[in-house]
């Protein structure tokens, strides 16, 4: 089972039917671990265990969603990887997926799946169609999360032709791609100035609409196509973009990169990120 399989079938066996019912911490307490929170310098969690008794301490955070995703992240640690200790830089999912450390994706693959359970957030996306980001907004609200995380989670929710991104100022931070988005559409490292992401950077709060493909891939024949573009200002300096490909041929379109070059430009180094 992959993490996110292991934390629906655990939420399937609380017999949990709404977002409201995700009681994160009960569930650590169900499986042994303790849950304390304390003013954490240097990390956003750690997970100390022995045998079947743990305690994940969390960092104090007044940002929504973020005390619920450690603890989510600590749960995924302590089902997945027992038997270790863990210092955890989780406040913002997207440091991990920009990093390449297997255990920690994992971890936070556990969380994204059991505080956004497919078999609840499908039918609210559906419900919607394609999210923009007022729909995020209130998905984000429903399930305790960070706007960030609700992101994430849509691009892997693989029903969606959706690429999410994150520029800080006007460089790429992070990339997550819906599974079925063909490997050759990579979003520009580089914002550009016609994007509507660019101008809410600048001086707005959210836009969205229909936009030349161009404006977002530099592919040859990408002039041909539109694509539509939510954007929204992020943390402090960030936008964040959602980018549907709503052109069906985009979707059908046959990759013209290697998979050296997948590698290379499917997430951003390590190095991008900040703490
Ligand atoms: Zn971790």
């Amino acid at each position: 089972m992959s993490p996110g399989e292991r934390a629906e079938s655990l939420v399937a066996e609380f017999g949990i039917t709404s977002p409201a019912e995700l009681d994160i911490v009960a569930f650590a307490y169900d499986a042994g671990l303790e849950v304390v929170f304390d003013d954490l310098e240097g990390c956003d969690a750690t997970l100390v265990g022995f045998k079947n008794r743990g305690i994940a301490t969390i960092r104090r955070s007044d940002v929504a969603g973020r005390e619920r995703f450690s603890i989510g992240h600590e749960m995924g640690h302590w089902e997945m990887h027992r038997g270790k200790s863990f210092r955890c830089r989780v406040d913002d999912p997207s440091d991990n997926l920009a990093s390449d450390r297997a255990l920690e994706k994992h971890a936070d693959e556990y969380a994204a799946h059991l505080l956004m359970p497919r078999p609840l957030l499908m039918p609210m996306v559906k419900s919607v169609g394609k999210p923009a980001f007022r729909h995020v907004n209130e998905f984000a609200e429903v399930f305790r999360t960070s706007r960030t995380a609700m992101c994430i989670r849509l691009a892997q929710i693989d029903t969606l032709p959706v690429i999410a991104a994150c520029y800080w100022g006007s460089a790429l931070r992070w990339v997550a791609r819906a599974p079925d988005v063909p490997k050759k559409w990579f979003v520009k490292s580089k914002l550009d100035d016609d994007s509507l992401a660019f101008d809410v950077l600048k001086h707005g709060k959210e836009s969205q609409g229909k936009q030349p493909a161009e404006v977002w891939f530099d592919n040859d024949g990408v002039d041909e196509y539109e694509v539509l573009e939510c954007s929204a200002r992020g943390r402090e300096g960030e936008v964040l973009v959602l980018i549907y490909l709503t052109d069906i041929e985009m979707m059908t379109a046959r990759s013209n990169r290697s998979r050296d070059d997948e590698r290379s430009f499917g997430f951003r180094g390590s190095a991008s990120r900040r703490w």
